[in-house]
C-alpha cells in the first residue's frame, strides 16, 4: 500500500459518505427521501423532485455492464503496469439509467460481454481510503 502510485480521491461534503462506505465496504449512494431516486454521483439535490433530502442508502453492488472502453495508453501516472485494462460503466440494479464508473477487474478484455452481470468489490489502497471496483459476478 504503502508505494500506491496513482491519484487518490479526496472526499468533500458531497462524496463523503459514498468514501466511508467504501473503507466499510459497502457501495453507499444518495437516494431521495421524497420520491426515492437515486441519484450518482451525488447532487446536493434530487434531479427528479429537486428535494434537498438526500440521503446516503446502501446499495446491492450489483449491476450490469453497460458499455467499456479498453485504456492502451498510461494517461495518468501508476497505471502503466496494468495497460491495457477495461474501464467499465456499470448500471446498477437499483434502478434504469443508474450508472457508476469503474475499472473492471478479474476480466480477460476478451471475454467482456455488454450486459454481463457484474459486482462490486473494494481494494483498499491505502489505510484511508477504497476503491470501489466491478468484476464479473460469481455464481452462488
Ligand atoms: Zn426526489
Amino acid at each position: 500500500m504503502a508505494d500506491y502510485k496513482k491519484a487518490i480521491p479526496v472526499p468533500n461534503d458531497l462524496t463523503k459518505d459514498y468514501w466511508e462506505g467504501a473503507k466499510q465496504h459497502r457501495l453507499v449512494l444518495k437516494r431521495c427521501a421524497d420520491c426515492g431516486r437515486y441519484s450518482h454521483p451525488p447532487l446536493p439535490t434530487c434531479p427528479r423532485c429537486q428535494s434537498e433530502k438526500m440521503v446516503a442508502t446502501p446499495v446491492s453492488g450489483k449491476g450490469t455492464l453497460y458499455s467499456y472502453s479498453v485504456m492502451r495508453n498510461a494517461g495518468n501516472p501508476g497505471f502503466e503496469s496494468e495497460i491495457p485494462y477495461a474501464v467499465a460503466i456499470v448500471e446498477l440494479t437499483e434502478q434504469k439509467a443508474l450508472f457508476t464508473v469503474s475499472n473492471l477487474r478479474d476480466c480477460p478484455l476478451d471475454q467482456i460481454k455488454i450486459g454481463m452481470p457484474l459486482e462490486v468489490v473494494f481494494e483498499d489502497v491505502t489505510p484511508e481510503v477504497t476503491l470501489p471496483q466491478f468484476r464479473p459476478a460469481r455464481k452462488g
